[in-house]
């Protein structure tokens, strides 16, 4: 009983003590890191706080906004600009391809001297078209003496 009162203090205290140390400001929030990634970006910041204070970036924490900020946007670009159809593998009698648009891989084969798209079940929809324009598909017709047809030429 007699040590009960003072451990009760130094508890509150240190648990006040912590609280402050790892809870963010109202208005903020906190992410964890390990050690070494912090380090490296923490390395990067002092190496550059001359050039980043002209910048008008003041603390390490500004630094790391602004950096996520740049990517952010540099990412938004990149998504606006990716393809929206990519081959995937070319085979003398079949073609993958992914259709970023639809988010699906579309297959198109050839039978009986003509593409066909099995997911469109078509021989002129777009992923035809995208076929017909690779180089490769492009020589496989012409030594099979295959022409696309003329709606998409
Ligand atoms: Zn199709």
């Amino acid at each position: 009983m007699l040590f009960y009162l003072p451990i009760k203090i130094v508890n509150f205290i240190s648990y006040g003590y912590l609280r402050n140390c790892y809870m963010p400001k109202p208005g903020f929030k906190s992410i964890t890191v390990s050690e070494n990634v912090y380090n490296k970006f923490f390395r990067i910041y002092e190496k550059r706080k001359n050039h980043l204070e002209l910048k008008g970036i003041t603390s390490f924490s500004g630094y790391l906004t602004s950096m996520m900020e740049e990517m952010m946007i540099k990412h938004e670009a990149f998504a606006k600009q990716a393809p929206f159809m990519e081959k995937i593998s070319i085979d003398s009698d079949r073609v993958l391809l992914k259709d970023n648009k639809k988010n699906r891989i579309v297959e198109v084969i050839l039978k009986n001297g003509e593409l066909i798209c099995v997911l469109d079940e078509k021989t002129d929809c777009v992923h035809i078209g995208f076929v017909y324009s690779l180089p490769q598909v492009y020589m496989i017709l012409n030594n099979k003496g295959i022409k696309a047809p003329k709606t998409l030429r």
